[in-house]
């Protein structure tokens, strides 16, 4: 199955695209944690993508299309993936379409997590102590739910339109939102 995991900044994604990709074989792709990944190795990627990151702002486009079109390349993506915070916005989901279609595959869905923003805050403040993550203080949390907002959350009509779109309440225990989310790709 190819999927992709759509929802704001502390909707829980990271924490179910790992379960839901174990539950299905595939690999889970975070892209977020592929620049953080390159930010602590000190490598290029990192460098290029760290101070977006920090100002809770996307990284631009060209860097993260190459990088996710160069992960599409492995062969443990053969049977599918589980795409995490990718795309972003809608250039990006026009490049995944035509990454795909030159392969003649496609999307199978696109879930999305919804959870209301006084959860949403509460969960991000939460892994700000536990985490300790650079960009889950008070202003980058505010600037990464404005970008989510402005540039993310019209996907969810982009991916409707489509057809692809499945909506998941991500309110609630852990595994009870992962059981949400294997249905609603099941049924
Ligand atoms: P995340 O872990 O998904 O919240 O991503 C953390 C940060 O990485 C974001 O605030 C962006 O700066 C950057 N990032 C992750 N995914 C993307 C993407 N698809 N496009 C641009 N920037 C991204």
């Amino acid at each position: 199955m190819r999927l992709v995991l759509v929802g704001p900044p502390g909707a829980g994604k990271g924490t179910q695209a790992q379960f839901v990709a174990a539950q299905l074989g595939i690999p889970h792709i975070s892209t977020g944690d592929i620049f953080r990944a390159n930010v602590a190795g000190g490598t290029e990627l990192g460098q290029q993508a760290q101070k977006f990151m920090d100002a809770g702002e996307l990284v631009p486009d060209s860097v993260t299309n190459a990088m996710v079109a160069d992960r599409l390349t492995q062969p443990d993506t053969e049977p599918g993936f589980l795409l995490d915070g990718y795309p972003r916005n809608r250039d990006q989901a026009v490049v995944l379409e035509d990454l795909l279609a030159n392969r003649s595959i496609g999307l199978d869905a696109v879930v999305e997590l919804v959870v209301d923003s006084e959860s949403v805050i509460a969960r991000l403040l939460d892994r700000a102590i536990k985490d300790g993550r650079a960009d889950d203080t008070e202003d980058v949390i505010r600037r990464r739910l404005d970008v989510y907002a402005e540039q993310t959350e019209p996907l969810v009509g982009y991916y409707r339109e489509k057809s692809l779109l499945r909506t998941v309440d991500g309110v609630g225990q852990i595994a009870d939102i992962t059981a949400r989310i294997l249905d609603a790709l099941t049924n």
